[in-house]
């Protein structure tokens, strides 16, 4: 009994070092190769989750890969346009917003969630550069055709001419979902899409979306309904069928996009799990959903 416990007690040397070891193949396979992954919602919620999140990011670079991290931070706008007494409004999964409530997620989306991850991120030894979609015409976006969403844009281009010099140098580019809008304003851009885009860009090996629940689920709340695996055309059946709705939406359609612009694998995953990141990626058997557009 005793030594059951000496053997699954993380202190074990031993064990570490064998994980450590069979981690070797899929170091060697992300080499060099771009993992964008979408941070936010649960996963930012945790002081201890954010930590994981900052160390697992780090880690992936400090092994060769080349992590470029989009943020949402949903939860802390509401909080901001609560004590504001702004009204918070979703249709489609999409946050409606009027000039005020632009103005609030401007300001924490890129002053506060964005400093606070690439400080986070820098804290734990890796180097990480913040931006937004404004910075260097990163993201060209055009406000959605249907006025109802009000300052909310898509992303007609992604400039990666921004990123690249960052990502040569070993740098780990930190992105808001915030955008120009064609007046000199700014539009909001739900971060999802962001993410799927600049993965598309720029050519990555994978997408990975951290967010509060395992995956998709085939009914809501239930978790033994995890759906592990969907292609590209299973995917857009649940869209149609209203199994995926609301948040889910964004990520199944940035999934479909990014795999049809030739993205590898795309992996909506719990960011409540400590270490998700690691585990999806090291691992044989992953965990979430993962979306690909074959096999
Ligand atoms: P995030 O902040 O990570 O973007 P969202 O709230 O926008 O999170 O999207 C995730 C939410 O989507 C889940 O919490 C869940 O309520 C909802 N959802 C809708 N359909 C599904 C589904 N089929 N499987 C899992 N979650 C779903
Ligand atoms: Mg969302």
């Amino acid at each position: 009994m005793t030594k059951k416990i000496e053997q699954f007690h993380p202190e074990n040397d031993a064990m570490r070092v064998s994980v450590l070891s069979e981690a070797l193949p899929y170091i060697q396979k992300f080499a060099g190769r771009r993992i964008v992954i979408k941070y936010g919602g649960a996963a930012m919620a945790r002081n201890d989750l954010k930590q994981a999140v900052f160390r697992d990011i780090a880690l992936l670079a400090s092994v060769g890969a080349q992590p470029v991290v989009v943020h949402g931070g949903g939860p802390e706008i509401n909080q901001w346009l609560d004590r504001l007494g702004i009204k918070s409004k979703f249709l489609n999964g999409l946050r409606v917003t009027d000039k005020e409530t632009m103005d609030i997620v401007e300001m924490v989306l890129v002053g506060r969630v964005n400093k606070q991850i690439v400080n986070g991120i820098n804290q734990v030894g890796a180097l990480s550069v913040g931006l937004c979609g404004i910075d260097g015409c990163l993201i060209q976006a055009r406000q959605l055709d249907n006025t109802s969403h009000g300052l909310v844009g898509e992303v007609a281009k992604v400039n990666i001419d921004v990123i690249e010099p960052l990502l040569s140098k070993g740098y780990i580019p930190v992105i808001s979902s915030v955008a120009a809008s064609n007046d000199g304003g700014s539009l909001n851009i739900n971060a999802d899409t962001v993410a799927g885009e600049v993965a598309a860009a720029l050519g990555a090996e994978k997408l990975i979306l951290l967010t509060d629940t395992l995956g998709i689920l085939k009914k809501e709340n239930d978790p033994s309904s995890l759906i592990k695996h969907l292609r590209l055309s299973e995917a857009r059946d649940l869209i149609k069928t209203n199994i995926v709705s609301g948040g889910m939406v964004p990520k199944t359609e940035c999934c479909i996009r990014a795999l049809a612009q030739g993205v590898k694998a795309t992996h909506i995953i719990n960011g409540r799990i400590p270490h998700a990141l690691l585990l999806e990626i090291f691992t044989d058997a992953g965990i979430g959903t993962m979306l690909t557009s074959r096999g």
